[in-house]
């Protein structure tokens, strides 16, 4: 754990090495909670709206009270961020349904539990982002929404994890996931774009995944930069004619992919992703600046 890391628990900010949660929780015994990550630059958060959104979405779906207004949430980020010590970071929003007793029920536990860790952040463990990361083509599927609504934030990633954990086993950097139909869904904790003929292309949400705030922010600038975007299904097929590949989140920002399973792409001639990069920074400066 990180030193520097802080957390705003019950109302107050402590080191986050001194923040406690019960072993009675149900975020903990059954994955009952959601969650937000978001990054803040320049001392200021980016895209908070959208975050803020997003965990009310999440809050809604899984029939959860948030302990907290959102106005009393964005002071406590505000205040974490303050008392942070550097001005760029990573905030993790973490909702539990709370303290309750032994057995699945929700009705167990009385009150939910929010609390807000401030930290660094290096999400893809690679020495340099610029060079691009491996990709690896995961066996295990995307839960389809029919099961669990990929646009709930939930503190259950155990379906994105054993993706990771074949990436990790392939030696790969991240693990890209299918859904059931054989469509690209999404990364592990990312989103996915290709380059092919000039046209960025990214999959549908009905593919079954998370409606990224990173991604929307990709194809307003884009759709600014007059480079043709289509949100539709993308194949295997797809992936292995793409010219370019680059994987967005809130942790990855935007990451250039080198390799998608055993193809290593070839730089192109006139690329899209550094140009997007640089967009997507101007973006920040803009946001935050
Ligand atoms: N997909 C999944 C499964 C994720 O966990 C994340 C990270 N939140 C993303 C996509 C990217 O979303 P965002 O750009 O909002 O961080």
């Amino acid at each position: 754990m990180n030193a520097k890391a802080l957390c705003w628990i019950n109302q107050v900010i402590k080191p986050a090495a001194e923040a406690t949660v019960s072993v009675f929780d149900h975020g903990l015994l059954y994955g009952d909670g959601i969650f937000e990550g978001l990054r803040f630059y320049h001392g200021r958060t980016f895209m908070l709206e959208a975050h803020l959104e997003r965990l009310e979405l999440s809050a809604r779906a899984i029939a959860l009270e948030l302990p907290y207004s959102v106005a009393h949430i964005t002071v406590a980020i505000e205040q974490l961020i303050e008392q942070f010590d550097s001005d760029t970071g990573y905030l993790r929003l973490v909702v539990t349904r709370g303290e309750g007793s032994l057995g699945i029920d929700p009705r167990k536990c009385a009150r939910p539990a929010l609390f807000i860790i401030a930290d660094e952040l290096s999400v893809m463990d690679i020495d340099d982002n610029s060079q691009g990361i491996k990709l690896h083509i995961a066996q295990t599927r995307r839960l389809p929404a029919q099961c669990l609504d990929p646009q709930i934030k939930s503190l259950n990633y155990l379906n994105n994890i054993l993706a990771r954990i074949e990436a990790n086993r392939a030696g790969m950097d991240e693990a890209l996931m299918l859904n059931l139909d054989g469509y690209v869904s999404e990364g592990s904790v990312d989103n996915i774009f290709i380059v092919s003929d000039g046209v960025l292309r990214t999959p549908r949400l009905g593919d079954g995944l998370l409606a990224g705030v990173t991604r929307a922010v990709i194809i307003d600038l884009a759709r600014q930069a007059g480079i043709p975007c289509e949100e539709t299904s993308l194949t295997l097929q797809d992936l292995a004619q793409a010219e370019e590949c680059f994987l967005t989140g809130t942790g990855a920002e935007l990451v250039p992919v080198k390799q998608i399973g055993e193809r290593v792409l070839a730089a192109p001639d006139i690329a899209l992703t550094p140009l997007l990069m640089q967009r997507f920074r101007a973006r920040i400066d803009e946001y935050c600046g």
